[in-house]
């Protein structure tokens, strides 16, 4: 564990936020815009966008303009340029094949249907039960590229939830780094991208602490430094599910942004003061800036928000 904190110079933090353009945004993800923003320039930080349409099959047309479209309306204000994943293929290549020349990666014959035994991982996949791990079986192809996990506990301290432990070798397996269908991860490209960028700490919705420790194991594979980590509530609706384009959560680009900006803030713990929304958006975002505090947010991972389901 680290423990440089009194010793640390104050360098300003990087933060990010990191769509992926499924979908307008709605109420879940415009926390997950506000914590990430609120804690990189709250401490005179950078704060970037990433538009993470590396899943092309999922990314659908007009949905990453329409995002950032709406986070212009509401006040969001990000550094530098836009990075799009799907323009970054060259850069996931690179450390592929970084991987790949150290041997720690292999081809995989199994399709789905041949994996569906397997026991589920936390989050839900299936845990890979190492079939061609020692090598392709006779007159098969690979399909895909996993990587080799090494065993072993990962333990890091998220900034939200506490201590979280997980030995991905044991819970999750050799998991994909190459798709069948050609494409990278997102495993292998956020862990690429956040580096790449100077990426310091990740706010992001607690739905991505179970691949936490999994671009932990890929850092430390690429010898790439490790950003801090803190995980968000989720936003859920009445039946417990995370909000989003299957559960045809609402867009929030309809609805008054220093309303729905004071119901993030009001969701993250914050407790705005009764009537802020009134005084328009500069002074929400005045409040959000001077009055930010990590340490208010709630620990837990899903919370409702009957309002924006
Ligand atoms: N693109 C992911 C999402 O929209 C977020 C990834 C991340 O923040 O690391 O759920």
């Amino acid at each position: 564990m680290r423990n440089d904190v009194a010793d640390a110079p104050t360098v300003p933090p990087v933060g990010r936020f990191a769509p992926s353009p499924s979908g307008p945004l709605h109420f879940g993800s415009m926390v997950a815009a506000l914590g990430s923003c609120l804690s990189a320039r709250s401490r005179q930080g950078r704060w970037l966008l990433r538009i993470e349409d590396v899943d092309l099959p999922r990314s659908v047309p007009g949905a990453a303009d329409g995002i950032l479209r709406t986070l212009e309306a509401f006040g969001f204000a990000w550094d530098g340029e836009v990075v799009w994943q799907s323009r970054r293929t060259a850069a996931y290549r690179e450390a592929f094949a970084r991987l790949k020349a150290d041997g720690q990666l292999f081809g995989c014959a199994c399709t789905r249907k041949e994996m569906a035994d397997s026991g589920l991982a936390r989050d839900g996949t299936r845990r890979y039960p190492g079939t061609c791990r020692a090598g392709l079986p006779a007159g098969r192809e690979a399909r895909a590229w996993r990587l080799r996990v090494p065993p072993g506990r990962i333990v890091f301290l998220d900034g939200i939830q506490g201590r979280i432990e997980e030995d991905v070798s044991a819970d999750v397996g050799d998991f994909v780094l190459l798709r069948a269908d050609g494409l990278f991860a997102y495993q292998l490209a956020v862990v690429v991208d956040d580096a790449e960028a100077g990426v310091t700490e990740v706010v992001r919705g607690a739905d991505l602490l179970d691949s936490t420790a999994r671009q932990i194991v890929l850092q430390h594979l690429l010898a790439l430094p490790t950003p801090s980590y803190a995980h968000l509530p989720v936003a859920i609706n009445g039946a417990g599910e995370k909000l989003s384009k299957q559960t045809l959560a609402r867009s929030v680009a309809g609805a008054p942004p220093a309303r729905v900006l004071v119901d993030a803030l009001a969701f993250l713990g914050q407790s705005p003061p009764p009537g802020l929304a009134d005084g328009g958006l500069s002074d929400v975002w005045q409040w959000a800036l001077r009055n930010w505090s990590l340490a208010r947010v709630p620990s837990c991972r899903a919370a409702p928000c009957p309002a924006y389901a």
